[in-house]
């Protein structure tokens, strides 16, 4: 899988994205990251990518040209080959990420990001070149950076050979519709707590049951949404 991402802050994106299991995989190579800085593509001798908006209002928006410019010297190869690149903005506008947006990702060979500052993008870029459009939550961040590294994450978690443990990926939250169940590790006693006494039976039929009812317990506690879109499945 390979991440291109577009954006004023790329020592933000390498940062993150090189540490830890996503680091890890890149080393391995089961990951790419390349990082393009879109203020390279600006024509303003002083190196600006934003301007006014046209009708007024608070902020500057970030111009078409340099974006579409990135964009192009990013996807030149895939566009050469007759192929358009999944290319995902980040928006507060778009749907809102989910695990299953994840996993459609996860099958492509390649994605490019898109992170806006400012007060986002000339419209037109963006009806030329994105094919998603990404929100993380209804909430405002300053930059898409963050919001990308956090799709960015969720789908290399979803790509063969980036997690240790494959199995892990396919008991988490979300990937049955339900939240997960609550886990412990040694010691079995702690502060006067006690793991629940199935956990350490070995009857792994009993245990499979009782996590199924933790399972949903949780669900119907926190998440009853989850448990209405579960039963209509
Ligand atoms: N004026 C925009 C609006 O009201 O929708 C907000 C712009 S925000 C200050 C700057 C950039 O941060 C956006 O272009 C986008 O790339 C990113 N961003 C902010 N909130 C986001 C969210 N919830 N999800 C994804 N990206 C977000």
């Amino acid at each position: 899988m390979k991440f291109t991402v577009l954006t004023l802050f790329p020592e933000l994106i390498e940062g993150a994205m090189n540490t830890s299991i996503c680091g890890r995989a890149i080393s391995k190579g089961v990951l790419e990251l390349k990082t393009c800085d879109i203020r390279d593509y600006t024509e303003n001798k002083n190196r600006r990518v934003d301007d006014y908006p046209y009708g007024g209002g608070a902020g500057m928006l970030m111009q078409a040209q340099p974006v579409y410019d990135a964009y192009a010297a990013m996807a030149a190869e895939s566009l050469a080959s007759g192929k358009k690149p999944r290319t995902v903005f980040l928006t507060p506008a778009g749907k809102v990420f989910d695990q299953a947006k994840a996993e459609e990702l996860a099958k492509e060979d390649e994605i490019i990001f898109l992170c806006g500052h400012y007060e986002g993008i000339d419209e037109r870029v963006i009806e030329e070149i994105v094919t998603d459009e990404i929100s993380i939550g209804d909430y405002v961040l300053t930059g898409g950076e963050l919001a990308s590294l956090v799709v960015m994450d969720a789908v290399a978690r979803m790509v063969p050979g980036v997690l240790g443990n494959e199995t892990s990926a396919g008991t988490e939250s979300f990937t049955d519709g339900l939240l997960e169940y609550p886990q412990y590790t040694r010691p079995d006693e702690w502060h006067g707590k006690k793991v629940p006494e199935v956990l350490l039976s070995g009857h792994h039929a009993n245990i499979e049951k009782w996590r199924k009812e933790q399972s949903l317990q949780r669900t119907r506690e926190r998440r009853p949404d989850l448990l209405e879109k579960f039963s209509d499945q």
